[in-house]
């Protein structure tokens, strides 16, 4: 039974490589959302699968946990995700009553085609306008997540850029 953080990265680690593999190019980014040190459900990333821009790993495990609790919210849950959350999936955690993100890879961990470029990071606004309602807590299992992914220093092909 996964009891510590990092215990529960481990776990989105190995379920995304189960469900993905270990291509970067197949977006193997897995989530987990955890309530009471309990799993309430998790999803990988179905963007491609599902032709689904909203498919991020955090938005398929939130619905899966919907669907398993009844319950629109899971307040007082953690989610747990191999790679920091981008700015809509933070903010679905906050509707969904999450009141704690722990992320593996940050965007210094990755290449720089999975964040936004601008000066302006939407986790900054977010942790700034809702710091009351949300915890972020990055870098677990950093190296090993970020593995996962096209790094800082990978030459990716123009057309394998998108970032979703
Ligand atoms: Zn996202």
């Amino acid at each position: 039974m996964p009891s510590s953080d990092e215990d529960w990265m481990r776990l989105a680690r190995e379920h995304a490589i189960a469900s993905k593999g270990t291509d970067p190019a197949n977006t193997p980014i897995a989530a987990i959302v955890v309530l009471d040190g309990k799993e309430v459900a998790r999803g990988v990333n179905r963007t491609a699968e599902d032709c689904d821009a909203t498919a991020h790993a955090e938005i398929v495990a939130l619905r899966a946990a919907g669907a398993a609790s009844g319950a629109i919210r899971v307040e007082g849950a953690t989610l747990y995700s191999t790679l920091q959350p981008c700015g809509m999936c933070t903010f679905a955690s906050i509707w969904a009553g999450v009141s704690r993100i722990v992320y593996g890879a940050g965007r210094d961990n990755v290449h720089e085609m999975y964040f936004e470029d601008r000066h302006l990071s939407t986790l900054d606004y977010i942790t700034d306008a809702y710091k009351d309602d949300l915890e972020l807590a990055g870098g677990m299992l950093a190296e090993e997540c970020a593995g996962l992914y096209f790094r800082p220093w990978d030459d990716v092909p123009e057309e394998e850029q998108a970032n979703d």
